[in-house]
C-alpha cells in the first residue's frame, strides 16, 4: 500500500487532554491502557484515514465512529488479543490457530484494530501477518537461540536499566506494547503486565543510577513501547532525564507510528517539543506500514523538531527481497524518516523461521547502495550475542591492494583503481 493510495482526508477529532484520573501518581507505575471514554470534541484537526481502515472499521467495529477509531485509547481498549478476537478479523489458518491456543506464557499476541486493518485476512504468508500472528514454528527452539540472546540481564545494574556502552544507557520505561512483534528481542520481558516489572520504584532507581553516573551522556528510552505511557508519565520521565546535567541526548525507541499512529496527538507533540533535543528511532518492517495515517504521525513528530531515524529487523519472507527493502527505505524518506539501522534478527527462542542468513542482509545493502540515495541506505548490523554490541556489516567493495593502488568494485560491479596515500 503506498502513502498516496486510498488516502482520504477526513476531519476528525484529535485526542482530548488526559483527565485528572491519569495523574502521574497513578498512571506512571502501570503502563496499561489509560481509562477512556468517547473522545470529546476538544480540538478539530485533520487526520487522514485510508479507505482500507474505513472499510475495516465499518465491517468489524460498526458501532465505532471516526472519533473512536482515531482515539488511541479506544484502539488500546479494542486491541485484538484472543484467537476468537483475531479470528473475527483474520481467517486464521489451522497452524496459526493451533499456535495461538497452544501458546502459554511468553510473548502475548496483541494487534491494534488499526494495524489489523493492514493485514491480509486471507493470506497467512502476508508479511505483516507473519510478524504479528504466531505460528507453530515459534514454539520450536533451534540451536544457538536464547531467551536473552544479547545478554542484557547481565548488563543491567538495576531492573529496567541496561548499561552496555560506557556513555549510553537503555531505560526500559515499560514492558507494554500496543502490538507484539513475534521476533522481539525482549520477548522475555514485554507483555508480562501482571509482573509489573517496570514500576515507579524502578524508574526512581534508574534515574538515581543515571544521576550518579556522569559517563552517561545519552539515554535511550525504550521498553516495551514508551509512547504507550500516559502523557503525564512520559512528560515526567523526559523532564527528569533532561534535568540531569550530563545527559546531553535523550532518544525514544518506538513502533507507535506504525501500529498506533493516532497516538501522535497534539498534546504528545507539545511534550516532546518541550523535551528537545530529543531523537526518535521508529520501528518499521514493511512498506505496507507506510500509510497516510503513519505519514501524518511522522510529519507531526518531524514538525515538533525531532530527528527521526528508522530501525528495521531483517525478516525471512517479510522484507528480505530487494524490491520490498527499496520500497521501505525510499518510502521512509518520503515520510521524513531517515533509514538508520537494518538489524540482523536476534536469535531469540523460536525465531528460526523468521531469521535469514547474514549473507541475505549483505545482499540487501548491495541492492540499496548506489541504487537509491545514500540517505536511504541504513547501516546493517549484527547485535553480537552475549552483549558484544552492534557489529557493522558491509559488503566487500575493496577487491585488491597492490603497489599502493587499491582496486574497488562499484555498485555495478565495475572496477576502479585509487592511488592510495602512503602513511
Ligand atoms: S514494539 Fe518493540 S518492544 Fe514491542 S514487541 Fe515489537 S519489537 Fe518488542
Amino acid at each position: 500500500m503506498s502513502i498516496e493510495s486510498n488516502a482520504e482526508s477526513l476531519s476528525v477529532e484529535d485526542d482530548p487532554p488526559q483527565s485528572a484520573a491519569t495523574c502521574l501518581a497513578t498512571a506512571a507505575p502501570s503502563p496499561a491502557p489509560a481509562p477512556t471514554g468517547k473522545a470529546s470534541p476538544a480540538k478539530t484537526v485533520r487526520f487522514p484515514q485510508s479507505r482500507r481502515a474505513l472499510e475495516f472499521r465499518k465491517r468489524f467495529f460498526p458501532q465505532a465512529g471516526q472519533s473512536d477509531w482515531n482515539n488511541w485509547h479506544w484502539q488500546l481498549q479494542h486491541t485484538l488479543r484472543s484467537p476468537a478476537d483475531i479470528g473475527r478479523a483474520v481467517n486464521l489458518s489451522p497452524d496459526e490457530r493451533q499456535a495461538m491456543s497452544g501458546h502459554s506464557g511468553g510473548l502475548p499476541t496483541a494487534i491494534t484494530p488499526y494495524y489489523a486493518s493492514l493485514i491480509d485476512a486471507d493470506n497467512p504468508a502476508h508479511p505483516l501477518r507473519r510478524t504479528m500472528i504466531p505460528s507453530m514454528a515459534e514454539l520450536a527452539a533451534s540451536p544457538g537461540e536464547a531467551e536473552d540472546p544479547l545478554g542484557e540481564e547481565s548488563q543491567s545494574p538495576i531492573p529496567g536499566l541496561i548499561h552496555r556502552y560506557p556513555d549510553r544507557a537503555l531505560f526500559l520505561a515499560t514492558e507494554y506494547c500496543s502490538a507484539y512483534c513475534r521476533y522481539c528481542t525482549r520477548s522475555r520481558l514485554v507483555g508480562q503486565i501482571e509482573r509489573k516489572r517496570y514500576c515507579w520504584e524502578h524508574w526512581e532507581r534508574a534515574l538515581a543510577y543515571i544521576r550518579e553516573t556522569p559517563a552517561i551522556r545519552d539515554v535511550i528510552v525504550s521498553g516495551g513501547d514508551p509512547l504507550t505511557l500516559p502523557d503525564e508519565a512520559l512528560e515526567w520521565l523526559l523532564m527528569n532525564l533532561r534535568a540531569i546535567p550530563h545527559v546531553e541526548v535523550v532518544r525514544i525507541g518506538t513502533k507507535t507510528p506504525a501500529v498506533l499512529p493516532m497516538r501522535i496527538t497534539s498534546s504528545l507533540t507539545k511534550i516532546l517539543r518541550k523535551a528537545n533535543p530529543l531523537w526518535m528511532s521508529l520501528h518499521f518492517t514493511h512498506p505496507d506500514e507506510l500509510t497516510p495515517e503513519t505519514a501524518e504521525a511522522c510529519g507531526r513528530l518531524a514538525d515538533a523538531g525531532l530527528p527521526l531515524g528508522s530501525q528495521t529487523v531483517l525478516l525471512r519472507g517479510v522484507n528480505d527481497d530487494a524490491d520490498t527493502m527499496r520500497r521501505l527505505m525510499t518510502g521512509l524518506m518520503k515520510i521524513r524518516v531517515r533509514p538508520y539501522y537494518l538489524y540482523q534478527c536476534d536469535p531469540i527462542v523460536g525465531s528460526a523461521h523468521l531469521r535469514t542468513p547474514v549473507a541475505k542482509g549483505l545482499e540487501m545493502i548491495e541492492a540499496l547502495r548506489g541504487h537509491v540515495s545514500g540517505y536511504a541506505v541504513p547501516q546493517y548490523v549484527v547485535d553480537a550475542p552475549g552483549g558484544g554490541g552492534k557489529i557493522p556489516m558491509l559488503p566487500e567493495y575493496l577487491v585488491a591492494r597492490a603497489d599502493g593502488v587499491l582496486t574497488f568494485r562499484n555498485y555495478r560491479d565495475r572496477l576502479y583503481r585509487y592511488p592510495d596515500m602512503l602513511e
